[in-house]
């Protein structure tokens, strides 16, 4: 018989989850397996809101299955742990991301890129290598294999690092992997969210030139006062995106919604990359002149791989780069979610889950 999510494992475990595509969360009792020879359970004391849990929670990609309990940036602090675990100990500051499991032995697993492995499972919606549902971070304990557990840096705050652990990632391994990094190079940032303002701090870190390209005029003076942006282009107003044609070397984008890429690939210089990373539930138009009248080069990008998670927050670390958080209850949540669908948030929520899951 198939087991009710309370009771297929030993731990009690206790979160929020939706149960249709209205997506609306709710309190949820479940459970989590027992604490493994590889294992560390981790209390949860923060987890971002990333605009995917949105998107799944609401089946926008047409592959939630419900219930689901989202979130996968996880911050919290080690309490149990397994025998074959020799890296962290109780009391560590630790993060866990957008995948818990890969097979370990495939190519992309040997060359650390496990976000790219057939098998990855990922941290909410996924099935387990036991076979039994994966529950995000909305919740109170997560027990995860010790090599998809990240050290959170002892200098960075807990609340606000917490985003990197999949906006930070998200568009840290494609400015490395893309060569968007070399100083004094035009970086375009498309789409001022959670992913879009970490991308805007890590573009000034690596010394670049930064324009916001972003449909939220309300946004201008922060990007430029207080994220560190050089330039801010309102791609509603077609004068401003004219004077910006050929300026950009590169331009990442982290839009959630339907858009075109045709401005965007025309505000490229000659050889220019643009680089994607927002999943809209449905395809883009590729306008084909633009790319090829200019040599330039559409990629793609999925997180990245736990070594250079672990990368990514040790060089926030160095240079001070957070999130800038919203910290909010766990029940404001529906609300959180309704005003991230209107891009309304400055610059991701964050739940402190450790002190409003009360059930
Ligand atoms: P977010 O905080 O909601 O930011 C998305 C931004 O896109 C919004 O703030 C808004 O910026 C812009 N935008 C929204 N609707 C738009 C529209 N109709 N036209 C033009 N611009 C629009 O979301 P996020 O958490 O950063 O995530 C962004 C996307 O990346 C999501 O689709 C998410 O699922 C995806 N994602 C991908 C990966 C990966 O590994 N590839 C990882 C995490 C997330 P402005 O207000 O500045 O216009
Ligand atoms: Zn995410």
């Amino acid at each position: 018989m198939v087991k009710s999510p309370e009771e297929e494992h030993p731990q009690k475990a206790f979160g929020w989850a939706a149960r249709d595509p209205s997506g609306t969360l709710s309190p949820f009792h479940f459970s989590r397996r027992e604490n493994g020879d590889e294992d560390v359970t981790v209390k949860i004391l923060y987890c971002g809101v990333c605009h995917s849990d949105l998107h799944s929670v609401k089946n926008e990609w047409g592959i939630t299955r419900y219930p689901i309990v989202p979130g996968h940036e996880i911050v919290g602090i080690v309490i149990q742990l397994g025998n074959n675990v020799k890296k962290f100990k109780r009391g560590d500051r630790v993060g866990v991301g957008v995948l818990v499991g890969s097979c370990k032995t495939c190519e992309t697993c040997q060359q650390d890129l496990e976000n790219y492995c057939p098998s990855m499972i990922f941290t909410y919606n996924s099935t387990s290598q036991d076979g039994t549902r994966t529950y995000g971070g909305y919740s109170d304990i997560v027990v995860v294999d010790q090599r998809y557990v990240l050290r959170i840096p002892d200098n960075m705050p807990l609340d606000a690092g917490a985003p990197l652990l999949c906006a930070g990632i998200t568009v840290y391994s494609p400015m490395k992997y893309y060569g968007m990094t070399e100083p004094g190079k035009h970086l375009g940032v498309a789409g001022l969210g959670g992913l879009g303002h970490v991308a805007v701090k890590l573009g000034k870190a690596f010394g670049l030139k930064v324009t916001v390209i972003s449909t939220s005029p309300n946004k201008e003076d922060e990007a430029i006062n207080k994220l560190g942006a050089d330039c801010f282009l309102l791609s509603t107003n077609p004068e401003k995106v004219q004077a910006a044609l050929g300026t950009m070397d590169y331009i990442i984008d982290t839009v959630s919604a339907i858009h075109s890429l045709g401005p965007l690939l025309a505000m490229l210089k000659l050889n220019g990359k643009l680089i994607t990373v927002g999943l809209p539930d449905k395809p883009l138009e590729l306008p084909i002149f633009p790319l090829v009248m200019g040599r330039k080069l559409i990629g793609g990008s999925d997180i990245g791989g736990i070594k250079e998670t672990q990368e990514m927050l040790d060089f926030c670390a160095k240079h001070n780069i957070t999130a800038d958080i919203e910290l909010i209850q766990m029940d404001y949540i529906n609300t959180a979610m309704k005003r991230l669908s209107k891009s309304d948030v400055k610059y991701r929520f964050v739940i402190d889950v450790a002190n409003s899951l009360s059930q």
